[in-house]
C-alpha cells in the first residue's frame, strides 16, 4: 500500500516537472520574438503586392517600416504592382 501512494507521489512530481519544463520551453519561444513596435511607429503605406505563381494580390495598409521586405505567398515573393494612393 506505501509503495503505491509512493508510486502515485513521484507519478504527479514527474508530471508537475513536465508540466513545468513545457511552459518553460513555451515561455521561452514566445520570448525570443521581438516585441511589436509601439503602433505609434507604424508606418502608413498603401501598396498592393501580386503573388507571381497564383495570381492573388494583397494590399499593404501598415508596416514598422517604409519599404517593407515583400510578403511570400505559395513560397515564392510576392511582387510590388503598384502603390496606391
Ligand atoms: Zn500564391
Amino acid at each position: 500500500m506505501f509503495d503505491t501512494i509512493v508510486w502515485v507521489g513521484i507519478g504527479l512530481a514527474m508530471v508537475w516537472l513536465i508540466w513545468k519544463v513545457g511552459l518553460g520551453m513555451l515561455r521561452s519561444m514566445t520570448s525570443s520574438l521581438p516585441p511589436p513596435p509601439p503602433s505609434g511607429e507604424m508606418r502608413r503605406i498603401n501598396v498592393r503586392y501580386r503573388c507571381t505563381v497564383c495570381g492573388m494580390e494583397l494590399k499593404l495598409t501598415l508596416a514598422p517600416d517604409q519599404n517593407p521586405p515583400p510578403p511570400k505567398h505559395c513560397l515564392e515573393e510576392m511582387q510590388l504592382v503598384a502603390p496606391v494612393d
